[in-house]
């Protein structure tokens, strides 16, 4: 008896709810450990305070930290509620990736076969699925849940050390490049070709694009206006999903920075000089495109061009 769509998503959801919870709780590990050049696979987790081993059992995601009572069981020092929250915010984004898979199988042919023919442009009819973009494909599920590892991971370091760690960055760009041939639905194409030129396009706006910004903006302030990472991730960024992708987060990291900025200097917590990693902006960006993007892209488009819709 073949499955129903209502029984692949009562079976799968639990799964990637629960997977989710279990990268954020490795997250915790490599965002604490790759800054520091450590490995994340030895030692074992252990409590930063006591340095008791974690057993398996108190080291369940989730589950363990709310048992516990945020509390070493050992020495009853407090495990700080952030790997608590860092372990449902992974989670809930694994789900809404696995929502757009879903939503991608659950799709008319027809649709699907219009979206792999015009690509990423105005001419494939608009489509939102259960409030998402639908992914075409459902091998771009792992593939989705690796760029969500590296935007939290680069995320949350950039906000501690104001770095971007080249395994996220340069990674991320060699990933790109490597899987889009391997998953060209990645770039809404069925051809392999055709993918592995979006990504390297995607990859050249994303770099040299920021690049290029970087450069000018040191020439005018005399002062480095953007970190080399930052250039780095926006080409990974690109390598994933192309030039589109990469105008549109540069767009929206910089208005988000731009609230933020502004925000932060009302509050006057920091003033002009004041550094704000851009890296968590331009994670941010990429998130609501992944998410949403293809389908504001269309939006807009008809938007702008509404006698050819
Ligand atoms: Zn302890």
């Amino acid at each position: 008896m073949p499955l129903s769509d209502q029984d692949i998503l009562v079976l799968f959801t639990p799964f990637a709810v629960l997977f989710g919870a279990c990268i954020g709780s490795f997250l915790s590990v490599c965002i604490y450990r790759i800054p520091r050049d450590e490995s994340i696979v030895k030692p074992r987790s252990h409590c930063p305070s006591c340095g008791k081993l974690i057993p398996w059992y108190f080291n369940i995601p989730v589950l363990s930290w709310l048992m516990l009572g945020g509390k070493c069981r050992y020495c009853k020092a407090r495990i700080s509620p952030r790997y608590l929250i860092l372990e449902i915010f992974t989670a809930l984004l694994f789900t809404v990736v696995w929502l757009q898979v879903f939503a991608g199988l659950t799709m008319p042919e027809d649709l699907t076969r219009a979206w792999l023919t015009h690509g990423n442009d105005l001419l494939a009819p608009p489509c939102w699925r259960y409030g998402l973009t639908p992914l075409l494909h459902p091998t771009l599920l792992p593939v989705y849940w690796l760029v969500l590892w590296g935007l939290i991971l680069g995320t949350f370091v950039d906000l501690e050390h104001y770095i971007l760690p080249d395994r996220v960055t340069i990674g991320g760009m060699v990933a790109g490049v490597v899987l889009s041939p391997l998953v060209p639905e990645l770039h809404f194409t069925a051809s392999w070709s055709t993918a592995l030129i979006r990504s390297a396009l995607g990859l050249a706006a994303g770099f040299g694009g920021l690049w290029l910004i970087a450069f000018l903006g040191e020439k005018a302030f005399k002062k480095e206006a953007m970190g080399f990472g930052d250039v780095k991730l926006m080409g990974a960024i690109g390598a994933f999903f192309g030039w589109k992708a990469v105008l549109f987060v540069l767009l929206s990291a910089s208005l988000f920075g731009s609230v933020v900025g502004v925000v932060l200097i009302a509050l006057r917590k920091r003033n002009l000089q004041g550094r704000i990693p851009f890296g968590p902006f331009l994670a941010l960006g990429a998130l609501l495109w992944m998410f949403w993007g293809r389908a504001i892209l269309s939006a807009y488009m008809r938007f702008l061009l509404p006698p050819l819709a």
